[in-house]
């Protein structure tokens, strides 16, 4: 999946932050593992009558603030190290936002763009079979992620409220409206990154209406973001991506209908005749944006980042910026949006769907987006205030906000 190790990437990240807040040894030797793993192997009978094994993994990084939280993804290439990597991203990203609540990951190897609806359905059942004394709605409250959606969070559900003999909605959030989804929460994690967009083009005085924007990765986040962009700011996309290439028009794309080509031909790539571009080419374009919206860890390396033009990074994937990279984009002064900030509407309004779901009262679109803005708007200042002050970029700023958090909440706990 990846050319970097991402847990790898994740730990350097963390001990660059215990540097800047020197951070006591035994501090640090917590926060660099999760506090427990969990692998399972989970038999699903398939269509065609025999038995097939799959591996699932569930990672508990930290719940000093909270019970974990995090999403579940179904990939082919799914690594307990990439599970590891993104359930540690998951416990700054709710800390960040000043949530209660801790940080996990689960993930399954699969390919469930070859099984049937019944395969996959038997399958969420089953690692719920698998897992379900260690998790739980004030325990660990998982979500949708890479290639997992509403449905399979419904038989989720409905399986663990089967096994506790009583509804049990808020076991996980990002679920259909009907049993106690919520409003907002589809689009809410591109949502959210535009909102710290908004912020970073007022900081860097970057009017956003003639800005171009190149949008990399074009599933559920990018391309909800592309949409949001001509929507929100009257920007011009100008380019976008998927895992086949991407597509370059300095006029601007008609992001409605690159939508429509990829619903029939599977790809961005072939639209209007467009000369396919690599990754690397997409990166290195004339623009003012970069959305980072492709599940590629480390894609922004120190090959690709001395070519890059845009004065702001928005990424809204989990790790698409090697340390290194880090370095060389800041001091080019390119402003990073960093992941766990950028991206962190989703689990945040995923923190409201479990609020609604304790007080079983519904809140309005109008009413999430608008908390939504306040959460993102004010961590993004808080973030950016801590980048001045420390003298270090944005992600470092992020770690430094989102670990404080947490080792208050540890040493106020007695952990340390
Ligand atoms: N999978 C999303 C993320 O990585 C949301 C997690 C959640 O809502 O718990 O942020």
């Amino acid at each position: 999946m990846s050319k970097v190790n991402p847990f790898e990437m994740a730990q350097q990240q963390l001990m660059d932050c215990a540097k800047i807040l020197k951070l006591d040894q035994g501090v640090v030797d917590i926060l660099m593992q999760p506090q427990r793993q969990i692998q399972v192997s989970i038999p699903v009978k398939m269509d065609n009558g025999t038995t097939k094994v799959f591996q699932g993994f569930r990672v508990q990084y930290n719940n000093a603030l909270g019970p974990y939280k995090g999403g579940i993804r179904y990939h082919p290439n799914e690594t307990i190290d990439t599970v590891r990597a993104l359930s540690a991203w998951m416990t700054w990203k709710c800390a960040v936002l000043n949530l209660p609540l801790g940080g996990g990951k689960g993930g399954i190897i699969c390919n469930p763009k070859e099984m049937s609806k019944g395969e996959l359905e038997r399958l969420s059942r089953n690692y719920i079979r698998a897992i379900w004394k260690n998790i739980g709605p004030d325990t660990d409250v998982p979500a949708p992620d890479v290639y997992t959606d509403g449905q399979i969070m419904a038989w989720m559900m409905d399986e663990y409220s089967v096994i506790q003999g009583k509804n049990q909605f808020g076991l996980l959030t990002g679920k259909p409206l009907i049993i106690g989804g919520s409003l907002g929460r589809g689009d809410s994690t591109a949502k959210g990154g535009m909102y710290t967009l908004r912020e970073a083009a007022k900081e860097l005085n970057i009017d956003l209406k003639k800005a171009k924007v190149a949008v990399l990765g074009f599933g559920n986040a990018g391309s909800f973001a592309a949409s949001l962009i001509e929507e929100m700011f009257g920007a011009k996309v100008v380019a976008v991506t998927d895992s086949k290439g991407g597509i370059y028009d300095e006029k601007g794309l008609d992001i409605k209908a690159v939508f429509e080509h990829k619903k029939q031909t599977k790809s961005v790539v072939g639209y209007k005749g467009l000369k396919k571009l690599t990754n690397e080419e997409t990166l290195a374009l004339p623009v003012d944006i970069i959305v980072a919206a492709a599940p590629d860890e480390g894609a922004i390396n120190e090959i690709v980042a001395p070519t890059i033009k845009a004065k702001v990074i928005c990424e809204l994937a989990n790790g698409p910026t090697t340390p290194t990279a880090d370095a060389i984009l800041y001091k080019n002064g390119v402003h990073v949006i960093p992941d766990f900030l950028c991206n962190a509407g989703g689990v945040t309004v995923s923190y409201y769907e479990m609020v609604q779901n304790m007080y079983m009262h519904y809140w309005t679109l109008d009413d999430v987006y608008a908390k939504l803005d306040a959460a993102m708007t004010k961590s993004y200042h808080e973030v950016l205030a801590a980048s001045k002050a420390y003298k270090v970029n944005m992600r470092q700023a992020a770690y430094v906000v989102a670990v404080s958090r947490v080792v208050e909440a540890m040493k106020v706990r007695g952990w340390v």
